[in-house]
């Protein structure tokens, strides 16, 4: 997938002060590899992952619906003007009130994985259809998601059953292998588990007429938390989710519609944040030991909140070519989490950084808003810009390309 496109650089050296951009070009781009990749997978975005209006807008007017999770992000999703039909309440947590307030908001489609929830579901939200969560290992993904969510198969046919029986349509199955999954192998085993529990269900007399294949979908802009770019399998990973398509069409032997709910996949390599040198400093620390410290004006409480699972590509546009001294990134709180991992990637900064300087951090765009503090030590929410368009602008500076051709 393309990144840091030549507009979102041009944003991000034209940008004044500390900002988000987004590249409304590259998510389009990038729903647009998504649907020629998965052909006849409808596409529910996570909007977690970017609960911005003007990304909502660009992906509903791209066809896509919305995977939320509570009735503020229901409403939200409405107010793009996608069919109510192209909802459903992703979250297998919801209160009675919840329930409630999203069957009044008009949706019929909710995740579910517990009897519990099936039954509070069937009390105030008569009739709806339900897909029951399945439980996955979350083996492969940076974040596995695998406690809070999904149940058994056994479990997920007594709740599917309990659905029928309460008046409820037992509608589909879902899964996440996992958030930034980066095997493919995940996917199959998902598939095994989808097949396995429509198999019994329909045995049972339950045919699906759904299956969600959730997120978990890589972003490729990413470095681990040593700094080495991660290189996600997505060309496999989509052949894999292809395959077990069809294999479970077969097993159904009969129409199954497929969706899936894509977060960071559409969002993180489409947003950049534009933010400044707070200092670079060294310290000696008690066992003698000396390291470089350059503390940014964002970090984990305004923008970068996933900073302790992998290290974001920086660039420092006013020092390319310069000389670096290795230093540990963190943010500009007094919280000591806001940081990278100290003892596992220290990062080549330009030993000049001096306090102001710009900094781009790059595909950052996924979470970013949404994990961010009102006011943690009194540091805002970073303001939110848009470009659009991936032509080149003329005449592009040095620091402008050698980003472009992935310069750190
Ligand atoms: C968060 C979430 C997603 C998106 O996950 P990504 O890993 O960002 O793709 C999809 N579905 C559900 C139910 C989620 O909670």
């Amino acid at each position: 997938m393309t990144r840091d496109t030549p507009s979102l650089l041009a944003a991000l050296a034209a940008a004044p002060q500390d900002r988000v951009v987004y590249d409304l070009a590259g998510i389009e781009e990038g729903y647009d590899t998504l649907v020629r990749e998965l052909p006849d997978v409808a596409v529910r975005f996570a909007m977690k992952a970017c609960p911005v209006d003007e990304v909502l807008a660009c992906l509903a007017a791209r066809g896509s619906g919305f995977d939320a999770a509570s009735p503020q992000e229901i409403a939200q999703a409405i107010r793009t003007g996608v069919p109510l039909t192209r909802i459903h309440y992703g979250n297998t947590i919801k209160s009675d009130a919840n329930i409630a307030d999203a069957y009044r908001l008009g949706i019929r489609d909710f995740a579910t994985d517990s009897l519990a929830d099936v039954r509070a579901t069937a009390e105030h939200a008569p009739g709806a259809r339900v897909f029951c969560r399945l439980a996955t290992d979350g083996d492969g993904a940076l974040w596995g998601l695998s406690n809070k969510y999904g149940c058994s198969a056994a479990d997920a046919v007594r709740v599917m059953t309990a659905a029928k029986e309460s008046g409820l349509v037992p509608a589909g199955l879902s899964v996440h292998v996992g958030s930034q999954q980066m095997t493919a192998e995940a996917w199959r085993a998902a598939f095994e588990r989808l097949a396995d529990v429509a198999t019994a269900l329909l045995a049972r007399g339950t045919r699906l007429d759904h299956i969600n294949l959730g997120g978990g979908l890589p972003a490729t802009g990413y470095l681990d938390q040593h700094g080495r770019p991660l290189e996600p399998p997505t060309d496999k990973i989509f052949a894999v989710i292809r395959e077990g398509m069809q294999r479970l069409r077969e097993v159904c032997s009969s129409h199954l519609d497929f969706m899936v709910e894509p977060g960071r996949y559409l969002v993180a390599d489409h947003g950049a944040i534009r933010a400044h040198v707070a200092r670079l400093t060294a310290r000696e620390k008690l066992n003698g030991e000396r390291h470089h410290w350059l503390y940014l004006s964002c970090g984990k409480f305004n923008g970068l909140y996933e900073m302790d699972a992998l290290q974001y590509r920086v660039v420092f546009p006013s020092h390319q070519g310069a000389e670096t001294v290795p230093a540990v990134i963190a943010g500009p709180t007094c919280d000591s989490d806001d940081a990278y991992a100290y003892d596992r990637g220290l990062v080549q900064v330009p030993r000049e950084a001096a306090s102001g300087d710009p900094v781009w951090v790059l595909s950052c765009g996924a979470y970013a808003t949404s994990y961010t503090t009102q006011g943690f030590n009194g540091f805002s929410p970073l303001p939110v810009a848009f470009v659009r368009g991936g032509e080149e602008p003329g005449g592009a500076t040095a620091p402008l390309r050698m980003a472009a051709e992935g310069v750190r």
